[in-house]
């Protein structure tokens, strides 16, 4: 546990609502009572049933009560401040933080949401840590909704301010809802203004999805990928794609086990991608709603498939690799990440 905490770690799939702690979710929970908004989800409801396992379906009612205590700038900039430090806690030394920017008539413009975010982004940095920016689609509410994230994400990418910090689009929500086919174009016009692709794949099954949106060779990592390898319900096209386009996976573990989309960890994708040599990277999803840590997840993947400390360290630093950043950039990480690696090994 300790040697996990202790490793220098990068943290490529993490979504800012889903990662919000206990301790932010019942402050947001006070101040909302202190505005007198009564009719509020129990806390206890929210908070003590955290990290249960639930049905998809149940994980995402419980992203919609987190969205009503967070729909608000104020709180915004609490939630993105205290998730950012408590991964800085867990050793997390890059961080590409993910979410879905919203409109709260009133309250908060997709614009607003973006800057604050940034913003504060910006002023965590001077901390240990370096932190990029991935814009979340959200399939469930359909293709205009994402042509408008990509229209105001773009405005961001190109203002001096915040030049750079935005490194991606992610396309996630329900899988259970919408089709990614009718993304592609998206995908395309977001690949052309220079933005990478995170795209949740295959987390339930869907072959005809999958299929498709990995044949489009745009995607630059994928999002569980939990039905993709042969040996886990795909097909050998699915993984001969992934290999030859060579597209890292992001492992959620504790995510897929609570909400029921990998039936024990013992069948997790993650060994048959590890043993191929395939660039695999190890992420919380939502630290906060399925109860992890980044160090948690590297724990428990070490006790399941028996790795030694030098497959962790080899993990942490092949991350780099799989990280949006550009060149230079990638190659400084790797360099500071060997002389903090160095002395584990
Ligand atoms: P936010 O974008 O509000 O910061 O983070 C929460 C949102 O991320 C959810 O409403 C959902 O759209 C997306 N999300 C979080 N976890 C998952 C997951 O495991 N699978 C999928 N498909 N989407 C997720």
């Amino acid at each position: 546990k300790t040697f996990c905490r202790s490793l220098p770690k990068i943290e490529l799939h993490a979504h800012l609502t889903g990662s919000l702690s206990d301790a932010t979710v019942l402050r947001l929970l006070h101040a909302k009572r202190q505005e007198g908004v009564v009719d509020l989800p129990d806390s206890a409801e929210v908070v003590l049933k955290r990290g249960h396992n639930r049905t998809l379906k149940e994980c995402f009612e419980v992203f919609r009560i987190l969205h009503c205590l967070t729909d608000n700038l104020v709180a915004l900039r609490t939630i993105t401040r205290d998730v950012i430090r408590e991964f800085v806690e867990d050793n997390v030394q890059y961080l590409e933080l993910r979410t879905t920017p919203k409109v709260i008539i009133g309250k908060m413009t997709k614009e607003q949401y973006i800057e604050t975010v940034l913003d504060v982004i910006g002023e965590e940095m001077k901390a240990n840590i370096t932190i990029r920016l991935l814009l979340s689609v959200d399939r469930a509410r359909g293709v205009d909704d994402a042509w408008d994230t990509l229209r105001v994400t773009k405005q961001y990418m190109s203002q001096e301010k915040y030049k750079n910090l935005i490194c991606g689009l992610d396309i996630s929500g329900n899988p259970n809802v919408g089709d990614l086919c009718d993304y592609i174009p998206v995908l395309e016009a977001a690949r052309k203004d220079g933005l990478k692709l995170a795209v949740h794949v295959a987390e339930v099954l869907n072959e005809k999805e999958t299929l498709h949106v990995l044949k489009s060779g745009l995607v630059s990592r994928v999002g569980h990928g939990s039905y993709i390898h042969h040996k886990c319900g795909g097909t050998h096209e699915m993984v001969n794609l992934v290999k030859n386009f060579s597209i890292p996976i992001e492992i959620c573990i504790s995510s897929n086990i609570k909400s029921g989309t990998v039936k024990s960890i013992s069948d997790h994708h993650f060994q048959h991608w590890w043993k191929e040599g395939h660039p695999v990277i190890i992420c919380t999803d939502d630290k906060g709603v399925f109860n992890t840590s980044l160090s948690e997840e590297f724990q428990m993947c070490a006790e399941t498939f028996k790795l030694t400390h030098d497959d962790l360290c080899e993990l942490c630093l092949c991350a780099v690799d799989s990280t949006f950043l550009p060149r230079n950039e990638r190659d400084e990480l790797r360099k500071t990440m060997q002389q903090k690696l160095q002395h584990l090994r």
